[in-house]
Order: C-alpha cells, then sequence, then structure tokens
C-alpha cells in the first residue's frame, strides 16, 4: 500500500508534508539533518551508493551521508530530500529499464515450486486470475485448462503490460500541481498513452518540459561515460522528476537492485534483453523519454 505523505518534513523552517510515490509504507522517515531523509537499509543499494559517491554520476543521484540508526533502532540510509527546495511540487516517478526483476529472482521462481508445495497452487491460480482480469487473452490453453500460471511466466509478462517491455520505462506514481496523485498506470503501455500522462504532469508548467529535456540529456552524456554505470546492471531504479513554477530537477533514486555485472559480461543497456545477458535496457528508456518530453516541448 503506497501512503502519499508518511510524515511532515521541515526545511528551513517551512513544514510540508512528504511525498512517496512506490515503495512500503514505513520504508521512509525524515531525516536528521535538515533536508533529509532515510530509507530503511539495503546492503545492496548502500555498496551502489557507494560507489556512485566516487563516480561522475553522483551529482545526478541525491547526496548520501551514510548509514543511520532510526528512533526504532532499525537502521537507515540516510540521503537529500529532493523535496526540500519546492514548496507544493510536481512529482513523478518513473522506472527505468525493459524489466523490474533481476535474473536471479526469475531463476528463482522458476525452481521454487517444487519447494512451495501446496502454497504453490494457490498463488499460481491467484496470479492467473491477476492475468485474466487485465487480459482474458493472455493465457495459453494449457493455462487456460489449468487456471494457473507459473510464477516466472507471470513475471515476464507483467512487464508487457505496462510500457517496461516495449519502451524501457514506466510511469510508477504521479503528484499534479492541482494536488490530486496516481499510481493508476499499472497498463499505461503506448506511446500515445504514456505521452498523454506526461503532458497531465506537465499541464500548466510549459517552461519545465524543456528543463527536463536538457536535465536528461546531461544524464544520458553522463551515463555513456560513467564506470560505474558501465560495470552494473540498474534494474528498478527510478527517475524523479520535481517541479514547480520555477525550477525542474531530475535525479536517479533507488539502487536495491542495482548490482555489478559478472565479471567478462558487458551489456550496452539499449539491446533487448534475453535470459543471460544481464542487458537492462536502462538506456533504450532514456532515448524514448527524451523522445516524448521533446515533443510535449513543442506542445
Ligand atoms: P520500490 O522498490 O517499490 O520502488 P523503494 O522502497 O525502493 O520502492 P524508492 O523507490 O527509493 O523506494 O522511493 C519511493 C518513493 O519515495 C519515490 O517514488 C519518491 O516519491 C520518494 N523518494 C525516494 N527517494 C527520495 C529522495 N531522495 N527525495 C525525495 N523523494 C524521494
Ligand atoms: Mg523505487
Ligand atoms: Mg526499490
Amino acid at each position: 500500500i503506497v501512503q502519499w505523505t508518511p510524515f511532515i518534513q521541515t526545511y528551513k523552517k517551512h513544514k510540508y508534508p512528504w511525498v512517496q510515490l512506490a515503495g512500503h509504507q514505513g520504508n521512509f522517515r525524515a531525516g536528521y539533518k535538515q533536508g533529509t531523509i532515510l530509507k530503511k537499509l539495503c546492503p545492496v543499494e548502500e555498496k551502489a551508493l557507494e560507489s556512485i559517491s566516487a563516480d561522475i554520476l553522483r551529482p545526478y543521484v541525491p547526496c548520501y551521508t551514510g548509514v543511520v540508526e532510526g528512533a526504532d533502532g532499525e537502521k537507515y540510509l540516510q540521503l537529500e530530500d529532493l523535496l526540500s527546495n519546492f514548496n507544493l511540487p510536481c512529482v513523478m516517478d518513473i522506472k527505468m529499464g525493459v524489466r523490474t526483476y533481476l535474473e536471479d529472482e526469475l531463476a528463482k521462481a522458476r525452481e521454487k515450486p517444487k519447494l512451495r508445495k501446496a502454497s504453490c497452487v494457490y498463488t499460481c491460480t491467484d496470479m492467473f486470475e491477476k492475468m485474466i482480469q487485465i487480459d482474458p487473452k493472455a493465457p495459453t490453453e494449457a493455462e487456460l485448462r489449468a487456471k494457473a500460471v507459473t510464477k516466472p511466466r507471470y513475471m515476464v509478462w507483467r512487464e508487457t503490460i505496462s510500457s517496461t517491455a516495449t519502451q524501457g520505462f514506466r510511469i510508477e506514481g504521479v503528484r499534479r500541481g492541482d494536488g490530486t496523485s496516481s499510481k493508476d498506470f499499472k497498463t499505461t503501455r503506448t506511446r500515445e498513452q504514456v505521452l498523454a500522462s506526461l503532458n497531465s504532469f506537465l499541464q500548466g508548467y510549459s517552461h519545465v518540459a524543456s528543463r527536463y529535456v536538457q536535465q536528461l540529456k546531461s544524464i544520458k552524456a553522463t551515463l555513456e561515460i560513467s564506470p560505474f554505470f558501465k560495470t552494473h546492471e540498474l534494474i528498478g531504479s527510478s527517475l524523479l522528476f520535481v517541479h514547480n513554477e520555477t525550477s525542474a530537477l531530475v535525479r536517479m533514486i533507488d539502487f536495491a537492485k542495482t548490482i555489478p555485472l559478472p565479471e567478462n559480461v558487458h551489456i550496452t543497456h539499449r539491446n533487448p534483453w534475453s535470459e543471460g545477458t544481464h542487458e537492462d535496457g536502462y538506456l533504450l528508456g532514456l532515448d524514448n523519454l527524451i523522445d516524448l518530453f521533446s515533443i510535449s516541448e513543442k506542445n
């Protein structure tokens, strides 16, 4: 369940409801230092943030100031709050890449059914129900007969109902200027549908599209020469867009599934993914986003 405003944040005496567009409620807290937030620690993300701090990507990622203990005794990553310089900002989370699961997660899903016994039947039936609700034509004849799908099959299929598999990104959530929010983008798939959602995010802020295009182009140019990007697979990572009347910023967030590539594996971040290639489609998604924002810019 997404909670839109898990806490009230304070910055330079100004108080605002913090906006959380994805992730579990309770994963975030107000930071100890002004202008920071705390995200529940995940060792993979901690490592990625440490490496990024020493990489040319650093300016495009919220400033990371180490691990701290929360009031609940749990460990948290202390990160720059990207909302702190904005009053009532418009916010959008775009999850990058042509898939949002690790190859390992797919492999585990394939091995597990044997171990999972009875509970597997329930889960697979559950996934079958979700599948036919969205697309009654999606199941194969065998799946229809079994009234079930396997978990790996479901995982691969799920990426095709949004723009993830084809465009290399999908919208996760949006908070617009009028205060309305939505996370109802699970089946926003075609270029036209995505463009309409982007336009509704930009509505009333005609100057920001070109700022976003500029910043996305700088991010792309930096990614193309970044040693960190060259050696990592970025899965489930997002670009966070924040703007108001006067400013606009885009930053890379969420590195909980950003892992070093196996030795001797090189990826283009653009070529199509098939199991074993480790391709993530990050640059494919970025190219498409730059295209779409450029169309909005001209409108
Ligand atoms: P998931 O894996 O489901 O995407 P998560 O728990 O890994 O979630 P993130 O994706 O890192 O969490 O962040 C969730 C939301 O919190 C983002 O969509 C954004 O709204 C907000 N957020 C995260 N980091 C920041 C930040 N540094 N500044 C401002 N907002 C942030
Ligand atoms: Mg995320
Ligand atoms: Mg995450």
